[in-house]
């Protein structure tokens, strides 16, 4: 039922090729070789080109060496220290021909060079052979764990992350909640619409998941068929009720028909543990086994609700 074909592996037209180079002549003719292959680009420094990256992601950087200000590997390193930036291989574009400044560039990161003057086809298909490497780990990296079907993470990721968690909020004395979330009669509801609308239906309350759990701490995974699980650093039990709070009511304003249900729309039933700083309960495991309980008590008492 999960369609391979939700999560597609991005195509080189739609890749952002950034290009960084001091001499605006240099620049322009690199982009014009690669203007009508891909999205692309320019700037003229290493400050620029850092500050680019600060607000879009290219998927590949064509760095000048010799620049005043920062140099095209100092620029790099910035680029491969940087855990969110990391990935983006860089290609140096250089006029150096000794076998030393050779190595700065592999040590600094790069992945590639073209010589100066650039060979239009030598730098067309370098790019073309990176990029196409760099669109296909992308996809294997989203594909591993995220859910095809909602694009929240897979539970193959999730003991990991909540260990972690886990470990963190000890050291920190912070405290962490965790919700378990099923939506109410959903096997009923796929015997009246079908499995399409169920998928729709899945997609639509994975949304709502997203925008209320808008930190950048905060995680949510598909857990099963129609269950779901959201990690919540820092958060104790109240403020985690109120959110429990928000989600069940944004699912309402859905306004999705169920009409196997008793209250006519789809909804939830959530279950929440939240530790406190006291609290022994800590291994993964016994934490989803507690917000399973808190679950199966809000099915109990009657679904559309949430218990802590
Ligand atoms: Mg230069």
């Amino acid at each position: 039922m999960i369609g391979k074909h939700y999560i597609q592996q991005g195509t080189l037209q739609e890749a952002l090729v950034l290009i960084v180079d001091d001499e605006p002549i240099n620049a322009m003719v690199v982009a014009d070789l690669l203007s009508n292959l891909y999205q692309t680009k320019v700037v003229h420094s290493g400050e620029e080109a850092l500050a680019f990256c600060r607000q879009q992601t290219p998927d590949l950087i064509l760095l000048d060496v010799m620049m005043p200000g920062i140099s095209g590997l100092e620029t790099c390193r910035a680029i491969k220290n940087n855990q969110s930036l990391q990935h983006i291989p860089v290609i140096f574009i250089t006029s150096v021909k000794s076998q030393n400044d050779e190595n700065k560039c592999w040590e600094a990161g790069g992945v590639d060079f073209v010589n100066k003057p650039v060979n239009g086809i030598t730098l067309l298909n370098r790019v073309k052979a990176h990029l196409t490497l760099k669109m296909q780990s992308d996809f294997l990296r989203r594909m591993s764990f995220t859910d095809g079907l909602t694009g929240l993470y897979n539970r193959h990721l999730l003991e990991e992350v909540l260990t972690k968690s886990i470990l963190q909020s000890k050291r920190t004395q912070s405290p962490l909640s965790l919700f378990m979330l099923d939506i109410d009669w959903f096997k009923l509801f796929n015997d009246s619409y079908g499995h399409l609308s169920g998928d729709q239906c899945l997609i639509a309350v994975s949304k709502v998941l997203k925008e209320v759990l808008h930190r950048p701490v905060d995680m949510s995974f598909r857990y099963g068929g129609e269950e779901f699980l959201c990690l919540l650093p820092d958060t104790d039990s109240l403020g985690a009720q109120h959110i429990a709070k928000t989600i069940l009511q944004k699912v309402a304003d859905l306004n999705i028909p169920h009409e196997s249900s008793p209250y006519g729309i789809v909804s939830l039933s959530i279950g929440i543990y939240s530790s406190t700083v006291h609290n022994e309960c800590f291994k993964a495991n016994e934490v989803i086994r507690s917000a399973d309980k808190a679950l199966y008590l809000a099915k109990q008492k009657g679904r559309n609700q949430f218990v802590c």
